[in-house]
């Protein structure tokens, strides 16, 4: 457990952030620059911990969503975690460029859907055919079937680095950490304040954020709430390739390939590891507490598969596949709200549907503006428990979108 010596005996706070990885640890970083030290951050295991989805080299960051709803907030969170880098000096965010990669009559209305959100949005972008794509990029072989559409700020945002400055920062304004400390349940206390059970004691506060990513659920059940979220056991393999300046960040971007049933993704190589590949939203369903962290040698070889045809430079010895969670609702979008409809107004939750890493600061930013204002300046209307994906439990769930691909990673 770690504590700051003269909060020792502090058992009250105005708030309580309930999870500390990379969207509570963002909450805890903005809501500490309106409150300085009245924030206290309870995170379960040991901070940095792997058992989550937020603990990894890189993120894909783009600016590019084939839908508005995501599209209207991505330059907002390009603008959240700059101010994260000027306050603590550090660099997160890596604009390598970005690419949405379709095979004419496979996918390409894919690619045409991320064409037109940034269209509606202003966000500039080009299209490439796919000689044009192997004349930029000539680490792609050259295939004329495919198309593709590139904008120049999506790169790579390093996860646990900007997890572990998140809280260092809120930690500087005067906010407290504690790990290893996990919520047990919440409850109402006899002034109308809101009581969280921990192992270590019990804390008081005005207003819960809970951002307890596959274990939501564990601590919405103690105020009577249940989100539909799917727990999924995902995998990203980083291959030692031997061409490492073929794909440094200043040579290579970030890319999906969207294939008739499912995304592939890769990153250029960003820290200790190697170039970096994965399929999105392809792995078992499962639970946090029975997830396992062994590699599925099937999704190894489909990425291999594609690599020896597609990008064949990428490949060297496995260096590592790690695994790592998503916590995902029915229809893959978000969940921002309140508990208010079950008497809880002042439990603000977030869910983040297995794409947020790259939105972990602005979503902390929206959370912070929701307790101390009730309201945010962001638009989130879209993200409410009240909709159909949320509300109907015989809503139809769609999170693999199979066969019609739209990866929001
Ligand atoms: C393989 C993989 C690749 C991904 N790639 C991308 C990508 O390229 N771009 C992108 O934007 N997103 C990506 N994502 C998704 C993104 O990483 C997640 O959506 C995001 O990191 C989730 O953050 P979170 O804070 O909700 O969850 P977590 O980081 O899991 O944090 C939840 C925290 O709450 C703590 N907690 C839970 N219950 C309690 C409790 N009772 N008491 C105290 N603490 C508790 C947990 O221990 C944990 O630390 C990827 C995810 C995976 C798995």
């Amino acid at each position: 457990m770690t504590m700051t010596s003269d909060n020792h005996m502090r058992t009250f706070y105005e708030y309580i952030v309930v999870g500390c990885g990379g969207i509570g640890s963002g909450a805890l970083y903005w809501l500490s620059k309106r409150v300085g030290p009245d924030v206290l951050g309870l995170e379960q295991f040991q901070l940095g911990h792997e058992r989550g989805g937020s603990q990894d080299y890189s993120r894909i960051i783009r600016m590019a969503y084939p839908d508005d709803m995501y599209t209207k907030l991505t330059p907002h969170t390009y603008t959240a975690w700059s101010e994260v880098e000027r306050e603590s000096g550090l660099q997160l965010v890596y604009r390598t460029g970005g690419l949405s990669i379709g095979e004419k009559g496979v996918s390409d209305h894919i690619t045409s859907e991320y064409a037109r959100a940034m269209a509606a949005n202003n966000i500039s972008y080009e299209n490439l055919t796919g000689r044009q794509l192997h004349e930029r990029y000539p680490q792609f072989t050259l295939n004329d079937n495919l198309v593709a559409v590139y904008q120049k700020d999506g790169g790579i945002v390093d996860a646990a680095l900007g997890n572990s400055v998140h809280v260092q920062l809120a930690r500087g304004n005067g906010a407290t950490v504690i790990d290893q400390c996990p919520v047990t349940r919440l409850s109402r206390d006899a002034g109308g304040r809101i009581a969280v059970h921990t192992t270590k004691g019990i804390f008081h506060c005005r207003k819960v954020l809970l951002t307890a990513g596959a274990w939501m659920n564990h601590v919405l059940g103690s105020v009577g709430v249940h989100i539909p979220l799917y727990v999924t056991q995902e995998q990203v393999t980083y291959f030692g390739t031997p061409h490492m300046k073929d794909f440094t960040k200043d040579r290579f971007p970030m890319f999906i390939y969207h294939k008739a049933d499912y995304d592939i993704y890769g990153l250029p190589i960003h820290g200790n590891s190697g170039s970096k590949i994965g399929i999105d939203a392809v792995g078992p369903v499962t639970t946090a507490d029975s997830r396992t962290y062994e590699p599925d040698p099937v999704r190894e070889k489909i990425v291999i598969d594609f690599l020896q045809t597609t990008l064949p430079k990428y490949l060297g010895p496995i260096i590592q596949t790690k695994t790592c969670l998503y916590t995902m609702t029915p229809d893959r979008h978000f969940v921002i709200d309140t508990c208010r409809k079950y008497g809880w107004d002042d439990v603000i939750f977030c869910c983040g549907a297995g794409h947020a890493y790259k939105f972990a600061s602005l979503l902390g930013k929206i959370l912070s503006e929701l307790a101390v204002d009730n309201h945010t300046q962001y638009p989130i209307s879209p993200f409410t428990m009240e909709r159909e994906a949320i509300s109907n439990p015989n809503y139809k769930t769609d999170f693999h979108m199979k066969g019609n691909s739209q990866s929001k990673l």
